[in-house]
């Protein structure tokens, strides 16, 4: 009499289980079952597998959509390695990175732009072809030409159905390697804080053209710069920070967006761009640059060929140590960031004994007031932040040799003050007098009441 060959039992990888329990569903004798152990290497939570009565049919390995989560092997898992490697599979090629290209534009005439247009402009060029958002005042321009342009461009528009939605699309779109960013404005930006923070946990670049109004709450469409301590210091929970580069005409839009890419993936870490409802919306002369960007492809992405496909980018590090050594490897991250991408500009600031120093708009009207304050023989200069975060303390600081007095203008309740406070106190720097103009609620500081705040300053300076 012949005898049935005995059915290979199933074996489970956990490594390559994603916990969908569609094999728990499949098993008439009830081996398996849910797991609740995070498997540290996937970051997901393997089923459990108990073989006591299993009568190898088979119908726990149909059903799993895995390849290798269930298999009929034998062998003995020793090295968790194995699961990626010669037993399981062939050995994935190694993922290696696919350098940008650099391709020459032809020469244009300069071309007259919203700031938010030159922005969307800026990351076409930089080679952004995946767009999400969900519209919202003062930076919709930007979503809303990048609807148009991309399409033609083979990429991708996604209006979200949320700002929470936006950040996790991005989220998933940066993981897969690709350069990816949204418009938002202060309401949008708040509600995409946990994602950033998942972003830079994971190392993602993302871009984020954050166009400030007025606030808390729904405020106003008006311009403010409120959301500097959020951009600065607030980006989601846990020990984060993304380079904030902050622009003050349409030209500044196009350019830094552009630069926010290259940062982005040069840190793997969203890059934001804080400007604010004038900008957004004010027109101004933009010469194009002479190339743009093809991108490549980097080594970490998760993309969907062979190479790519076994790598992953999560934020989860359930063992102690191993987050704590990821923190320090953000820390370490962050201290290059504040050494290398410092930027600023200065105007008139040579023997200077009063510094203004204000960002993306009020700063344009800082400098038309220093202007005139300087015709009246006021030794005055303007010392502009690109970088909100890092400050560019190491630009401001040679000016403190001869300026000992600060006007920092602003349209928020002290928020860029802090930051020139907080940079002047980790540099060491003691001594200055501080002093300020504020507007918030979407009014901006003017021309004459600056150059007037510059005149009793410099009563009691110069005597
Ligand atoms: S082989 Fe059949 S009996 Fe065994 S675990 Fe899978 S579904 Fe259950
Ligand atoms: S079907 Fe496959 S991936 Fe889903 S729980 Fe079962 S083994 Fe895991």
């Amino acid at each position: 009499m012949a005898i049935a060959a005995e059915r290979p039992k199933p074996v489970l990888l956990p490594q390559l289980c994603k916990g969908c329990g569609r094999c728990i569903d499949a098993c008439p004798k009830h081996c398996i079952t849910l797991g609740d152990e995070i498997n540290q290497t996937s970051g997901m939570i393997p089923v459990v597998i108990d073989l006591d009565v299993c009568n190898g049919c088979g119908l726990c390995i149909s059903a799993c959509p895995e390849p290798y989560g269930l298999t009929t092997e034998t062998y003995q898992l020793e090295d968790p390695a194995d699961l990626y490697g010669e037993r399981v599979r062939d050995v994935p090629p190694e993922p290696e990175t696919i350098p940008d290209r650099e391709i020459p534009l032809p020469a244009c005439q300069p071309l007259v732009l919203k700031g938010n247009h030159a922005a969307a402009i800026g990351a076409v060029l930089a080679g952004c072809r995946h767009v999400f958002g969900y519209p919202i005042t003062p930076s919709t321009e930007g979503a809303e030409l990048m609807a148009s342009f991309l399409p033609k461009l083979n990429g991708v528009f996604l209006q979200a159905v949320s700002e929470v939605a936006t950040v996790n699309h991005m989220y998933g779109c940066g993981g897969a390697g690709l350069r990816c960013m949204t418009f938002t404005s202060s309401p949008g930006f708040s509600l995409m804080l946990e994602g950033i923070s998942y972003l830079v946990g994971s190392q993602i670049p993302a871009v984020f053209v954050h166009v400030m109004r007025g606030g808390p709450g729904l405020g106003n469409i008006a311009p403010e710069q409120a959301d500097i301590k959020l951009v600065c210091r607030g980006l989601g929970h846990g020990n984060t920070h993304a380079i904030v580069l902050a622009p003050t005409t349409p030209q500044e839009m196009l350019d830094l967006t552009m630069e926010a890419f290259r940062l982005a993936f040069e840190y793997r870490n969203p890059v934001v761009i804080a400007a604010d409802g004038y900008l957004g919306q004010m027109t101004g002369r933009v010469h194009l640059p002479e190339t743009m960007i093809e991108p490549g492809l980097p080594s970490w992405a998760v993309y969907g060929d062979a190479a790519h496909r076994g790598n992953l980018n999560n934020s989860i590090l359930l063992h102690e140590p191993y987050l704590e050594a990821h923190n320090e490897m953000l820390c370490e991250k962050y201290d290059r960031m504040i050494a290398k991408e410092q930027r600023a500009n200065s105007y008139q600031t040579d023997e200077a004994k009063i510094l203004v120093v204000s960002c993306t708009t009020p700063a344009r009207m800082a400098k038309g007031a220093i202007e005139r304050v300087r015709r009246e023989g006021v030794p005055v200069g303007l010392f502009t932040p690109l970088t909100l975060w890092p400050f560019p303390i190491q630009f401001f600081k040679p000016h403190l040799e001869h300026a000992a007095d600060i006007l920092v203008v602003e349209a928020s309740a002290g928020q860029l003050e802090d930051e020139v406070r907080l940079a002047l106190s980790h540099a060491g720097v003691d001594g200055i007098r501080i002093h300020n103009l504020r507007h918030m609620g979407g009014v901006l500081p003017q021309e004459p009441e600056i150059a007037d705040r510059i005149r009793e300053v410099a009563k009691e300076v110069i005597r």
